[in-house]
């Protein structure tokens, strides 16, 4: 009998987002494969999850995936998460599960939460229709070149960013969009949860002048017929 890998998803922030059938796949598996392990001991710790932990990052994930496979393959059933969110997910997987299915290895998901997703119904933009980018590019030239690609882009489009790139990357988004109108959502689930629906030079306003810290998701649409202009702060 050959195992199984449960691609499970976690919280983005609060733990308590985590679900019922998570945590009892997470106590059935025979190890768990986490990007940090110690990030993720705080989670499994807080559900009483006492499994053995493979270190599973983007750089090992080429040179691990056959090691996890050929156990699979040995019978052994393995779950995969990572730090937040659902794995894959601007995050290690698609190749760990791309090779299980070529071998033959039956995958189930345990659906959770995901920023983007997240992100996407916070902004009150069109859901329809969307596109995920991942990460801006970090170099000045490669935001303006990506952004110069979507301009004519009709869909709603998402990009996650740091906190260490937002007000460059907002600064550039302005130069070659204009003042167009964007959703920030940061720290989502999260003590300071905060959702920005402005133009660009309002939430550049908005975050100068003080430290920017948490984790954060862009959004605009440039065919939106109507946008609010407004800020909202949730602090739970
Ligand atoms: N796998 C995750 C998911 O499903 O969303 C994404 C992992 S990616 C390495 C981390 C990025 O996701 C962060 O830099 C940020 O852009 C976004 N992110 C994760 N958690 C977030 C949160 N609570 N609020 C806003 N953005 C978040």
């Amino acid at each position: 009998m050959i195992g199984t890998l449960y691609v499970v998803a976690t919280p983005i922030g609060n733990l308590k987002d985590m679900s019922f059938r998570a945590v009892e796949v997470l106590k059935s598996v025979d190890f768990i494969a986490c990007e940090d392990t110690r990030h993720s001991k705080i989670l499994l710790d807080h559900y009483a999850v006492q499994k053995p932990l493979l270190s599973f990052f983007d750089a090992s994930e080429k040179r691990k995936t056959p090691m996890i496979i050929s156990r699979l393959q040995n019978g052994e059933n393995a779950a995969l998460i990572s730090d937040a969110g659902t794995p894959g997910i601007a995050d290690p997987g698609y190749r760990l599960i791309n090779e299980a299915i070529q071998r033959g290895i039956h995958i189930e998901f345990i659906p959770g939460p995901s920023a983007l997703i997240a992100a996407l119904v916070l902004s009150g933009l069109p859901t329809d229709r969307f596109v995920f980018e991942g990460f801006f590019p970090i170099k000045s030239g490669q935001k303006k070149t990506k952004l110069e690609s979507l301009k004519d882009e009709e869909r709603t489009v998402i990009f996650y960013e740091s906190p260490h790139r937002i007000l460059k990357t907002l600064l550039v988004m302005q130069e070659v969009l204009g003042d167009v109108p964007v959703v920030i959502a940061r720290e989502i689930t999260k003590k300071f949860e905060e959702v920005v629906r402005a133009r660009v030079s309002e939430v550049i306003a908005h975050f100068s002048g003080k430290r920017v810290l948490g984790e954060f998701v862009v959004l605009f649409n440039l065919k939106s017929l109507k946008t609010e202009d407004r800020k909202q702060k949730t602090v739970q």
